[in-house]
């Protein structure tokens, strides 16, 4: 779909200042930056609360939070000053040296998880590669072998480096980049047989979602979550889980798992963790912890820097003060009944899926891009996943309120 074709009239700001259009804004962008997303044709200047505005003035109602990452929602008060304060202090040291934010973040994600030790990275992604090395670095401490294996999910997503798009069970982003890393193998999500079948003794990780995101929004089932997990205490196998997109308070506890009663040897984390700076990090619990990665084995020059810390420690603290996580377990009831009404009341939406604040509809019959475009359109910001489910991601501070409205502009799309 060709997105960057709209022509706005107005070179006016509100407060009648001459502005380039928004047309010009996404021309010039086009031209310097390397074309790797199909955009869609809003320039978006400013967010408040959960609606985000464009340089037109336009108001969107946000029920995508920069793919599930605006917990807060915009424009919160503590958490602007938290990084204005960092920013005046100190914004980078380099792991070579302790501060306190590195501190203060890390016992409060420590406190969250019930895990053991963090590392902190820049993304997701880099999150991944982390845990990967340290379930390797794990299997070779105890046996000195280097040909350990991981097995991973079909239709599963963890980032696009080399490492973790070897793990990410979608052929069509690891096709022209092959050969990827070795020793992965794939399992059908939810089907404990098929994870079975990929193990031999040279398994030194399975990793998956617990609930998959970007695949198209589904929950682990608790008999295979918990059937892998028994899996690998058997076998010594080290459980990654992938909470980039499902932690934080999404679901309605800081972690999926924490929901499942299995607990992870290692757990991913970003999107949320720092609700807009960009960091993430690697959890591990106290047995991978004792026996992986160690100096020399790994690092970063910005993870975990002062001004990403300052930003998760706070997100911790509000997470609290706000009581965010019982707002999103209060309200996921009226949500889901919300989701369910437009799937009692239109042909082409045939199931609703999801935990929590992380909800998909099943579109057939209809291009799911055409209703995210029309959406848009009508205000409203709602991501797809999958081929063919509409997301739902919204900042955990949503209302009722908002919940309505989503759901008015949401059927005038359809
Ligand atoms: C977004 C995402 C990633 C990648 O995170 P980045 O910050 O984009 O690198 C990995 N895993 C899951 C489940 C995600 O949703």
């Amino acid at each position: 779909m060709q997105k960057n074709e709209k022509t706005a009239e107005n070179g006016e700001g509100r407060e009648g200042k001459k502005l380039p259009k928004a047309s010009e804004y996404m021309a010039r962008t086009e031209q310097a930056v390397l074309h790797t997303y199909n955009r869609f044709p809003v320039v978006l200047e400013k967010g408040q609360g959960v609606y985000l505005e464009d340089v037109e003035g336009k108001r969107y109602l946000d029920f995508g939070a920069g793919i599930a990452v605006f917990a807060l929602g915009y424009g919160n008060e503590e958490y602007n000053e938290a990084l204005k304060s960092q920013v005046d202090k100190l914004i980078h040291t380099s792991n070579l040296y302790y501060h306190a934010p590195l501190m203060e973040a890390a016992e409060k994600l420590v406190k969250a998880s019930g895990l053991s030790r963090v590392f902190f990275t820049n993304s997701g992604t880099e999150a991944i590669e982390g845990a990967l090395k340290a379930a390797r670095k794990y299997a070779y401490n105890k046996d000195g072998r280097t040909d350990h294996e991981i097995i991973a999910m079909e239709h599963s997503f963890h980032g696009r480096s080399i490492g973790a798009l070897s793990v990410t069970g979608n052929a069509h982003y690891q096709e022209a980049f092959k050969p990827l890393m070795g020793g992965v193998k794939f399992a059908r999500f939810n089907d404990l047989e098929s994870v079975k079948a990929q193990v031999t003794d040279r398994t030194c990780a399975i990793i998956l979602e617990t609930v998959q995101g970007e695949g198209g929004i589904y929950p682990a089932e608790p008999e295979f979550l918990k059937g892998v997990k028994q899996l690998c205490q058997e076998k010594d196998i080290l459980l990654i889980l992938d909470e980039i997109q499902c932690g934080m308070g999404r679901t309605g506890s800081y972690f999926a798992w924490q929901q499942y009663g299995v607990e992870p040897d290692i757990m991913t984390c970003a999107k949320a963790l720092g609700c807009g700076v960009p960091v993430g990090a690697f959890v591990l619990g106290e047995k991978a912890a004792a026996s992986s990665l160690v100096p020399g084995d790994h690092g970063t020059t910005y993870g975990g820097n002062p001004l990403a810390c300052a930003a998760v420690s706070r997100v911790f603290d509000l997470f609290e003060k706000e009581r965010i996580i019982d707002h999103v377990r209060q309200l996921t009831p009226y949500l889901e009944q919300t989701l369910d009404a437009l799937v009692e009341k239109y042909e082409f939406l045939s199931a609703r899926r999801g935990m929590g604040f992380m909800q998909g509809l099943v579109v057939t019959g209809r291009p799911v891009g055409e209703i995210v475009g029309k959406a848009l359109e009508n205000g409203l910001i709602v991501l797809s996943a999958g081929s063919d489910v509409l997301r739902f991601v919204p900042p955990l501070v949503i209302t009722k309120e908002d919940i309505d409205e989503m759901a008015r502009r949401l059927e005038k799309s359809f």
